[in-house]
C-alpha cells in the first residue's frame, strides 16, 4: 500500500459541510456568514505525549479531542479539521484503530477531517481544527484568556488530576486498584472536550481556556493576560480528584500532598477553567445543566497579581506547584 491508498482507504470520505473536501491541493470552508474563525493546532508525538505501545484507536480519539478543547475554551463550534501524520511504517491495523477513534469524536462533534499530509517519520500527528464564533457587526463572541476581572468567580469543569494520577501510576509510581485505574486511565487517554459548556458560556464567562499542562501553570496564562491575580482554594480544587470519591482510595497508598500534585500540577485534564461575575452564578448552573457537564467554584479573582493557593483552614501552601513545560 502507497501513500494516495492509505489516504483513500483510512482517511478520505465524502466531504458533507466542506465546500471541497480531501483530494486537491487545498480544501475549501465556507465558514457561516457573520462568524470569525477559530483555529489551532496540536501536535501529538510518541515517547513525548503519548506510549509507543497505546491503543491506537484511544489515540485517534485523544489526537482530535485536544484539539476540539481548544475550541471549547474559546466558545467555538466545531466545522472541519486537518492531520498532519508521519508514520515510521504503514501498519493497517494500527491504521484502522487510529482512524476508527478518531472520526468516531469528530462525528460526534459535526467536525469534518479536510485535508492533511502523510508522509515517513516518527510517529507524529499533528491536527488542525478549525471553528466558528459568531461575530455580529464584527465583534467576536469568542472567549478569551484576558476578560477576567477582580471579583470573578474561578470555575473549572468536570474534574481534575486524574490524568496524571494515571500516568504516574503506569510508570509505577502508584499502585492503583483496577477498577480506579481503568477510570483515571479513561480520563488520561480518553478526554472529553468540553464542547458543548464552551457554547454555553458564551455571553457568560469573563475569561476561559483550556487546562491541557496542569491549573497552577495554566491559570497563570490567564491572569497574566487579564492583569489580575487570584486566590485557589485547594480543598475545592482536591474535591475534583474524581479518584478520590473512590471507595478503594485508602488502600491506594496516595497522601494528600500527592493528590494535590495531581490535581494542580497534573497535566491533560482538558477541561475548562474559566471566570465569570457572581451575578451569573445561576445563569452558570443551568449552562452547566444544558451541556450536562459539572462546573465548580475554585477560587476568586483578586485586583493585586499573583497566585495564592489557600487549604481549607485558610493557611497559605507555599508555590511549589510547576506546571508542565517541554522545554523546562
Ligand atoms: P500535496 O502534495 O498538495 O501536499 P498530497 O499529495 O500530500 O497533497 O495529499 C493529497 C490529498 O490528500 C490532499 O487533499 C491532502 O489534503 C490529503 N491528505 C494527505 N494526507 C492526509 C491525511 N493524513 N488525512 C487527510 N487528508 C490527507
Ligand atoms: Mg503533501
Amino acid at each position: 500500500m502507497g501513500e494516495f491508498d492509505l489516504i483513500e482507504r483510512y482517511f478520505k470520505r465524502p466531504a458533507k459541510r466542506a465546500v471541497l473536501g480531501i483530494g486537491d491541493d487545498c480544501a475549501l470552508l465556507q465558514p457561516p456568514p457573520g462568524s470569525h474563525m477559530a483555529i489551532s493546532s496540536d501536535m501529538l508525538v510518541e515517547g513525548r505525549h503519548f506510549f509507543a505501545d497505546v491503543d491506537p484507536r484511544t489515540l485517534g480519539h485523544k489526537a482530535l479531542a485536544v484539539n476540539l478543547s481548544d475550541l471549547a475554551a474559546c466558545g467555538a463550534k466545531p466545522l472541519a479539521f486537518t492531520l498532519a501524520l508521519a508514520l515510521p511504517k504503514i501498519d493497517e491495523a494500527w491504521l484502522a484503530g487510529f482512524s476508527q477513534g478518531l472520526f468516531a469524536l469528530a462525528d460526534q462533534h459535526g467536525c469534518e477531517l479536510i485535508g492533511g499530509d502523510t508522509t515517513r517519520g516518527p510517529l507524529n500527528i499533528c491536527i488542525t481544527v478549525f471553528g466558528s464564533v459568531p461575530a455580529p457587526a464584527g465583534k467576536s463572541q469568542a472567549l478569551l484568556r484576558s476578560g477576567a476581572q477582580p471579583g470573578d468567580d474561578i470555575y473549572v469543569s468536570g474534574h481534575l488530576g486524574d490524568a496524571r494520577l494515571a500516568l504516574d501510576a503506569l510508570r509505577g509510581k502508584f499502585h492503583l486498584p483496577p477498577a480506579l485505574l481503568q477510570s483515571a486511565r479513561q480520563r488520561l487517554e480518553e478526554p472529553s472536550p468540553r464542547i458543548a459548556l464552551g457554547l454555553a458560556l458564551r455571553g457568560l464567562a469573563s475569561a476561559a481556556m483550556d487546562l491541557s499542562d496542569g491549573l497552577v501553570g495554566d491559570i497563570q496564562h490567564l491572569l497574566k493576560a487579564s492583569q489580575v491575580g487570584a486566590t485557589i482554594h485547594t480543598a475545592s480544587a482536591l474535591d475534583r480528584l474524581a479518584a478520590r470519591k473512590h471507595a478503594e482510595w485508602p488502600n491506594a497508598g496516595i497522601n494528600d500532598e500527592a493528590a494535590l500534585t495531581c490535581v494542580l500540577s497534573g497535566g491533560d485534564d482538558y477541561e475548562l477553567l474559566f471566570t465569570a461575575p457572581p451575578s451569573t452564578a445561576a445563569a452558570l448552573q443551568v449552562a452547566a445543566r444544558q451541556s450536562a457537564t459539572p462546573i465548580h467554584c475554585i477560587g476568586r479573582i483578586n485586583a493585586a497579581p499573583g497566585l495564592q493557593l489557600l487549604d481549607e483552614n485558610g493557611v497559605e501552601l507555599p508555590m511549589h506547584f510547576t506546571s508542565f513545560d517541554h522545554f523546562s
